[in-house]
């Protein structure tokens, strides 16, 4: 069987989507091809089930790329409150957690019925159980997928990327990039925990659950949040942050006490110096079971001024270099994708390939965590709508 059809967009995630619904509204005849069973299930699982769609405060600062400049313009052509604008006309009720981050209030169903609904209203078509066997490109597009040949003179990869695996995550998207001859930035994971090395584990995993608030550097990157100790490692808002801008090999620096001096009260001239005189400072700081193993394990070797100045150094300098992340199977995203070089900022569109875009999270653009990678799904899928 053939179907034809204005534009095919591969992938009813966040960013395919939009992308049908801006184009649904236009009148053009849209087909969605999902390999799932049903559309939005990463959207279903996000923010922990309720879903963070975006962020109050998003700045082209948020989002990591190749080209940091490529975002600027769907990222002002479609905004937050467009976003807003829709879930209040769907009555979805909201609230801002923390940092600008927006989540429902009940559950992230609700925003995936509100795309459903609104991409019916424009009489979209959503294929789901489709798997995609291949792809060619003659006069038009043809998209084969067991028994039904799609043709369109439009084509639009919203794949997503390798992250959760379980989840349905496939690598069709570069594998379309490759195939039509664009560059790929090699895809890695982004916001994810990382592994200790085994004599850093030894150390510190037993404290699996314990959190502090800290700042973690590493390079000229800095991130005060939460960290988190895990039973591999670290994890929590701060580590996840800094993953999307480690490469193997890399060390990260953690401040233990952003902003506080932690020997202060022992220079005190009357003041007593000892280990537990410490503990007792650090504990304003750290909770107390990590305050205590991380004294053990960096004890000052005098009371002197100059070690207790050492000692401060180190608490705001912890160094540890990670063995590793938990990869794609724990990773919140993928960083790197499809070049921003080979699109057109405006539209998604290829420069190489008229009539083939790319949006989402398969173009080398990576959010921040807070809802910005929502928020960069709707941005770039409301552009291509708008454009084919
Ligand atoms: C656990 C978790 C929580 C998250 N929470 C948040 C959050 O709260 N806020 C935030 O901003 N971001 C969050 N993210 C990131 C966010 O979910 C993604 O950045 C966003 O979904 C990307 O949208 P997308 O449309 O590009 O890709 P996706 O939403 O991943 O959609 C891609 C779609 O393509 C389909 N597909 C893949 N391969 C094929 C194929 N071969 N054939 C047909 N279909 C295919 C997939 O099944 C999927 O439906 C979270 C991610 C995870 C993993």
């Amino acid at each position: 069987m053939t179907q034809h059809f204005d534009a095919l967009i591969l992938g009813a995630g966040a960013a395919g989507l939009m992308c049908a619904l801006e184009a649904g509204k236009r009148g053009r005849r849209v087909a969605v091809l999902e390999r799932a069973e049903r559309a939005g299930k990463k959207i279903l699982i996000s923010g922990g089930g309720r879903c963070n769609f975006t962020n109050i405060h998003c700045r082209p600062e948020n989002f990591i790329s190749a080209n940091p400049h490529f975002a600027k313009s769907a990222l002002a052509r479609y905004t937050p409150s467009d976003f807003i604008a829709l879930v209040e006309k769907h009555r979805i009720p909201y609230h801002e957690k923390t940092l600008g981050q927006l989540f429902c209030d009940r559950s992230a169903r609700d925003i995936v019925e509100m795309l459903e609904s609104e991409c019916r209203d424009a009489g979209v078509r959503l294929f789901v159980n489709t798997s995609i066997q291949e792809v060619s490109r003659t006069t038009e597009f043809v998209v084969r997928a067991r028994e039904t040949e799609f043709h369109a003179p439009v084509l639009v990869v919203a794949t997503g990327g390798l992250s959760i695996p379980k989840m349905g995550a496939t690598g069709l998207g570069y594998d379309l990039a490759r195939q039509f001859g664009l560059a790929i930035r090699e895809p890695r994971p982004a916001l994810v925990p990382f592994i200790l090395d085994e004599e850093d584990r030894r150390s510190y995993c037993d404290l699996a659950g314990v959190s502090a608030d800290v700042a973690v550097s590493c390079g000229n990157q800095r991130f005060l949040e939460k960290m988190l100790i895990t039973h591999r490692g670290l994890s929590g808002p701060a580590i996840l942050q800094i993953s999307s801008y480690w490469t193997p090999g890399d060390a990260i620096t953690i401040d233990l006490a952003p902003g506080g001096d932690v020997t202060a009260a022992l220079r005190e001239p009357t003041s007593v110096r000892n280990i537990a005189a410490m503990k007792s400072a650090l504990h304003n700081f750290l909770p107390i079971r990590f305050a205590n193993r991380w004294l053990d394990l960096h004890p000052p070797n005098k009371w002197t001024n100059s070690a207790l100045a050492e000692l401060e150094r180190l608490a705001h300098e912890w160094t540890l270099r990670p063995a590793g992340s938990e990869g794609y199977g724990k990773a919140e995203v993928t960083a790197g994708g499809v070049d921003t070089d080979e699109l057109s900022a405006k539209t998604m569109e290829s420069r190489k390939v008229p009539g083939l875009f790319f949006i989402g999270e398969v173009v080398d653009v990576t959010g921040h965590l807070g809802g910005f990678n929502f928020q960069w799904a709707w941005a770039s899928g409301a552009c291509a709508g708008g454009a084919i």
